[in-house]
């Protein structure tokens, strides 16, 4: 099995930290250059059970200019073209207004959604299940997968569930 992936997710949620912990050092910082091109590449991972090329989404933002509003209409395009959506949150941070702009985007777009609850290594465990609780409401996500990208918690789960999607 083979397919693509878009990850989208305000800044600082650990897009990032989460490419570094599945594909790599040397790709991740590549893709820390200033993005220029649609669709740009962050990395490829490959396993015994599929190979998945995961797509950097810019643009997903609320749109503050004319360009930005472009950006958006690229990065909608992006979304219903891929096999799966992973959408980044950071659980220690809550649901903030940078989240539910993406959330209200998603809601024209066919494409599973995986919710990806980033920074469990900061919360209580017992404060995790409010948390999907909440997350639940907001939107039919495909699957909601709790993880660490720091230190790669649950990341090998989210991996066979992807390749599920392909
Ligand atoms: P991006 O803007 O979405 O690419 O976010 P980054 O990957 O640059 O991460 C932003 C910050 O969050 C960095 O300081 C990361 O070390 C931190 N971070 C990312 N993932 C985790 C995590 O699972 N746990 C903790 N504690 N920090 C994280
Ligand atoms: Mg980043």
């Amino acid at each position: 099995k083979s397919g693509f992936v878009a990850i989208i997710g305000r800044p600082n949620v650990g897009k990032s930290t989460l490419m570094n912990q599945i594909i790599g050092q040397k790709i991740a910082i590549m893709s820390d250059k200033p993005q220029t091109t649609r669709n740009k590449i962050h990395g490829v991972y490959t396993s015994a059970n599929g190979q998945i090329v995961f797509l950097d989404t810019p643009g997903i933002h609320k749109p503050t200019s004319k360009l930005g509003d472009y950006m958006s209409k690229v990065a909608h395009g992006t979304l219903g073209e891929v096999d799966a959506v992973l959408f980044l949150v950071d659980v220690a941070d809550g649901i903030g207004g940078g989240d539910r702009y993406i959330i209200e985007q998603l809601k024209n777009v066919e494409t599973p959604v995986i919710l990806v609850l980033n920074k469990i290594d900061l919360i209580q465990p017992e404060q995790l299940l409010e948390i999907i609780t909440k997350y639940k409401d907001l939107y039919n996500f495909a699957e909601i997968i709790p993880v660490s990208a720091l230190k790669g918690n649950n990341v090998t789960t989210l991996l066979e569930q992807i390749i599920r999607y392909l």
